[in-house]
């Protein structure tokens, strides 16, 4: 098998996280194409809910898979600190770990209140756009001592606790902030039970709480073990262990791997190494044969390349998952012939991923061969016109990005209108992220992430006009103008945009008349602008121009009729004369025809709040 530079696998995959972020933007973002979002989260609520991860190529803030994702993060670093150490890498992901508790700590409002998701799937899902210039309602909603939801209150939980555990040494304050949260929301998860998408019903279509919230117990009580080591928690999480879900010969679940709805998988296995208990250990190691030698003649399907394929939606997630298991678990297990069949099944999935498979590609987005190009991902696909065609191509490169994944025969089409196979998500990456910090540890010596990394990317026209004659007379000439925002570095609402269309009226004071004698009308169709008088631009050399200014109407890169405005203006000599002449006009160079259709000028530049921002001047 080629070789891969782990260290900069690493580093993309942090990175996505990044590209994910919500809310105001620190001075140390890295994402040239992501701008501020979601700014008035929380605001129907009288809360500050801005910040934390947009889910996946959407843009709701799920609260379960958030919390998952960010336990799963700091639970790497709490094994694997000294991979990412290695890869140059332990500040950025401490530092998109803290992006997304900074925000389960605002949405934490009471002590028996928890926000657990900002934005309704449907409604969010029904637009196809850039999360800068998002205009649908944004719904808060919440679990509370009412309406409760321990699944959710308990991964928050564990994603505070072992949080706080990564931050100890480096900002106590923030520890301990992180360990009260955490000890608040497990109380609440485990007093008022009940799972949280009965509560918060949006989240049932997308995330629903199959595994229930017992899993959750264990999981927000096994951390809290670890960040305290009070006794009370490791009761209960064993205490709740009692109560996880069972197959008819009464055993624990083994056929699926800790993802973002079942957490006893990572739970058992803590609370293996914790107590030793035969009956922990014999769970999680039914849960590695499954995955690898098989167990009473069941194994989980594996592709004829030899991916491990649970589960047709995001295949690639589940297997990064098992391999982030198979690996805490081989480094613990004393065992020699297990410890390397684990580690074994974990090095060969997360190489499928990277690119040794039949199709000699990598699944992660802007690493290795032939990776794909196309996620359903809205923001950096940078569509203007709320559509999955337009643009063909993605205008950003989604860096670190594991996609859902192949088909169980290896096959895969990189299409964003897939979002089974080609999807990306927060919970997608998290295993395969802790996963790349131990092949860093074992495979990793001397390797370097990119430097200059990310290289700034190729930008193409954002804002500007598009022309065409719409009709021409003796004494006159009519413009058809579409002021156009495309904007997607980042992509941004202008409600002050504005054209400058420069002619020169040599003939006309040939003729004996002045720039007062000529006229400028907005005519039969505008979308909402005013047209100045003319105006001098250089009066020496009888060039003028007037101001075509769009300013109140927001034009913004978020559907047909938003990303484009149109006005049809007139600039017109007195009647009955007929010196016209268009053909020195700065402006009506290269201006087609109407039948041909108008098309971008570079020579009516256009401003945006005063500042010139596409074309030239005279
Ligand atoms: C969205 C995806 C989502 C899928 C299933 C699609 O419309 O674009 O982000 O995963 O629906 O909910
Ligand atoms: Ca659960």
């Amino acid at each position: 098998s080629a070789d891969y530079n782990y260290a900069e696998a690493l580093q993309k995959s942090i990175y996505f996280y990044e590209a994910q972020r919500s809310g105001k933007l620190p001075a140390n973002n890295r994402v040239e194409w992501r701008g501020d979002s979601g700014l008035q989260d929380g605001a129907d609520v009288g809360h500050d809910l801005t910040g934390g991860w947009y889910d996946a190529g959407d843009h709701v803030k799920f609260g379960l898979p958030m919390a998952a994702t960010a336990t799963m993060l700091a639970w790497s670093v709490y094994e694997y600190r000294e991979g990412y150490e290695k890869a140059g890498q332990l500040d950025e992901i401490l530092d998109n770990i803290r992006w997304a508790t900074d925000y389960f700590v605002k949405a934490h409002t009471a002590p028996n209140e928890l926000y657990g998701q900002v934005g309704n799937g449907t409604t969010d899902h029904n637009w196809w756009g850039p999360a800068e210039v998002m205009q649908m309602q944004r719904p808060s909603y919440k679990i509370d001592a009412t309406h409760p939801g321990s699944d959710l209150a308990g991964e928050t939980a564990a994603a505070l606790a072992s949080a706080s555990i990564i931050f100890k040494d480096s900002d106590p304050a923030y520890s301990d902030k992180l360990l009260q949260h955490a000890r608040q929301l497990y109380n609440f998860a485990d007093q008022y039970r009940g799972k949280y998408s009965d509560s918060i019903t949006d989240a049932k279509q997308f995330y629903n709480s199959w595994s229930g919230y017992e899993d959750e117990l264990s999981w927000g009580a096994v951390w809290l073990y670890l960040a305290t080591g009070e006794q009370t928690y490791l009761d209960k999480a064993i205490a709740a262990s009692d109560t996880w879900g069972t197959n008819q010969q009464g055993l624990w679940d083994y056929k699926w791997t800790h993802a973002w709805d079942d957490k006893h998988y990572g739970a058992q296995l803590l609370l293996a190494r914790i107590t030793g208990d035969p009956k922990f250990v014999a769970s999680v190691e039914r849960n590695i044969q499954f995955w690898t030698t098989g167990i009473n003649g069941e194994r989980v399907t594996y592709t004829p390349g030899g991916l491990a394929h649970l589960d047709q939606w995001g295949a690639l997630r589940y297997a990064a998952n098992q391999a982030f298991i198979s690996f805490v678990y081989s480094d613990w297990v004393s065992d020699s012939a297990k410890k390397i069949n684990a580690r074994s099944f974990a090095e060969r999935q997360i190489l499928y991923m990277l690119g040794d498979n039949p199709r000699n590609s990598s699944y992660v987005i802007g690493y290795g061969n032939n990776a794909p190009q196309h996620p359903h991902h809205r923001t950096s696909h940078g569509s203007w016109a709320d559509s999955q065609n337009l643009p063909i191509n993605h205008r950003h490169i989604l860096y670190g990005a594991l996609v859902g994944g192949p088909g169980s025969n290896d096959a895969y089409t990189d299409s964003i209108s897939d979002y089974v196979s080609n999807e990306v998500a927060t919970d997608y990456n998290a295993g395969f992220t802790g996963a790349l910090a131990k092949m860093m540890i074992l495979h990793g010596d001397g390797q370097q992430p990119l430097a200059g990394f990310p290289a700034p990317e190729v930008r193409d026209d954002e804002m500007f006009v598009e022309a065409s004659v719409n009709v021409s007379g003796s004494n006159f000439v009519e413009i058809r103008a579409l002021l156009n925002n495309r904007s997607s570095w980042p992509a941004r609402v202008s409600d002050a945009m504005s054209f400058n269309y420069y002619i020169d009226i040599s003939e006309a004071i040939e003729a004996g008349y002045g720039p007062e004698d000529i006229t400028v009308s907005a005519g039969g169709y505008n979308q909402g602008a005013t047209v100045s008088p003319l105006l001098p631009y250089d009066a020496d050399n009888h060039i003028y121009y007037t101001k075509v200014d769009f300013s109140g109407t927001p034009i913004y890169p978020g559907g047909q009729s938003a990303y484009k405005k149109e006005v049809q203006f007139r600039i017109a000599a007195p009647l009955n004369t007929n010196f016209w002449d268009n053909s020195n006009d700065f402006s009506y160079q290269g201006m087609p025809s109407n039948s041909v259709g108008p098309a971008k000028s570079l020579y009516i530049p256009v401003f945006d709040a005063g500042v010139h921002v596409f074309g030239e001047l005279p």
